[in-house]
């Protein structure tokens, strides 16, 4: 039975995992599949390390995060070649100041990882539903969370802090950043050397439906966009990234309420409030609708907007890449943000944009534009068993 590693990444509506061995040279990924519908009927769906369909199966009940993992659970359980699990490792959003390395979980460490619930509330409570119904199935079961902040732990103090009075910084009122998992995994990806030299400074375009750009020089976090909550920087699928503030007070005296401005920011903006249509990128290129046009015009904007922020922190931009949804799938905003950056010296080959090569720049393009799919999943598979298993740290691919 091969011994491998079980990786969740739980959202407010879905649940991805995957699962390595973790006894092979490379840790190959076993299987890999999400559960959808959270807080409604549940549908798993499985692939095998081929990324072959090899289960659709729905439940008619209503089910939150205990549910969907018992869900997976019971189809490893039933697979043909169960496998032996070491652990679980989870990405975690936020470990505040104090985390930055992958930690084995206890009640202390979830009592303290509980306090950033209302910094990350589209995440960090679903994060830590996942590690207590995995408590709940399997007690004995070593679980590593692995944390989105922890790349930028890096940042120069200039970015890390807020222009507020000092006492609330020394009370963590700071910039963090996020989807540090994948940018750790580019940054790993960069430096393995298979795309060729690529400079000193990196700008990663992380657009997915949470969206964020990285400042990366000599493969470290200098800046980031999301702040200390993942609601800053760019414009997401339903969050509308940096608001001026005085945005937030006017509509609190207007009389909404905190859980209403909670709501309007985190799940009715970006995307979906300017374009009153979708937060997904694939149904606003479809659409003929002028309102879908001005969200996508929106988003490459601020995008834009913020990249100028970061080559400047940097001083200068060697390669730029683009990964998650949008980045790695849509021709159409990568040109648009490409076509902007001109004066940075970044020339996309239409062509290879359009095939959705890796390597997207131009011949004369001073700036090297690069595409890669990016793998949170790989980066907290090779955390957890280095967390777990020290000495077989840097097996991972
Ligand atoms: P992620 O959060 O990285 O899974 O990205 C999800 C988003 O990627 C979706 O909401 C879509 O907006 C976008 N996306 C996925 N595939 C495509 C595609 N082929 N073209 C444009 N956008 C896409």
């Amino acid at each position: 039975m091969p011994r491998a590693v079980l990786c969740l990444n739980v959202g407010s509506s879905s649940l991805k995992f995957a699962a390595y061995d973790a006894a092979a040279a490379g840790r190959p990924r076993l299987f890999g599949g999400k559960v959808e519908g959270l807080g409604g009927a549940l549908r798993l769906l499985a692939h095998d390390a081929a990324g072959a369909l090899v289960e659709d199966r729905k439940t008619g009940d209503a089910g939150q995060a205990d549910a969907a993992l018992r869900l997976v659970f019971d189809w490893m359980a039933s697979r043909a070649e169960p496998v032996d699990l070491v652990g679980v490792g989870h990405r975690v959003v936020h470990g505040g100041g104090r985390y930055v390395d992958p930690v084995v979980v206890d009640d202390a460490v979830l009592a303290e990882l509980e306090r950033f619930d209302a910094l990350a509330p589209l995440h960090q409570p679903y994060n830590l539903a996942a590690i207590r119904a995995v408590t709940g199935l399997h007690p004995a079961l070593p679980q590593v969370a692995c944390f989105d902040t922890a790349f930028h732990h890096t940042i120069a103090p200039v970015a890390a802090r807020l222009p507020l009075p000092r006492a609330w910084h020394d009370r963590g009122v700071r910039r963090y950043g996020f989807h540090g998992l994948s940018y750790a995994y580019l940054a790993r990806t960069l430096a393995g050397g298979t795309h060729g030299a690529v400079g000193r400074r990196v700008l990663a375009a992380h657009l997915g439906s949470g969206a964020s750009l990285c400042a990366m020089v000599d493969g470290a976090s200098l800046d980031t966009t999301m702040g200390f909550t993942a609601l800053d920087g760019l414009m997401m699928g339903t969050r509308p990234g940096s608001l001026d503030p005085g945005v937030v007070l006017y509509l609190q005296a207007a009389g909404m309420a905190p859980a209403e401005l909670e709501d309007l920011l985190y799940r009715r903006s970006g995307l979906l409030g300017v374009s009153g249509i979708s937060a997904d990128m694939r149904v606003l290129e479809a659409s003929a609708a002028p309102e879908a046009r001005e969200a996508i015009d929106l988003f490459v904007w601020r995008t834009v907007r913020e990249a100028g922020g970061l080559v400047a922190a940097m001083g200068g931009l060697d390669t730029l890449v683009f990964t998650a949804g949008i980045g790695e799938n849509s021709p159409g905003v990568r040109a648009a943000i490409c076509e902007r950056l001109a004066y940075a010296g970044v020339r996309l080959d239409p062509l290879a944009n359009r095939e959705q090569r890796e390597s997207l720049h131009a011949d004369d393009s001073r700036v090297k534009i690069l595409r890669i799919p990016t793998d949170e999943e790989r980066m907290i598979a090779d955390e957890t068993l280095a967390r777990l298993a020290p000495e077989g740290a840097g097996e991972g691919a």
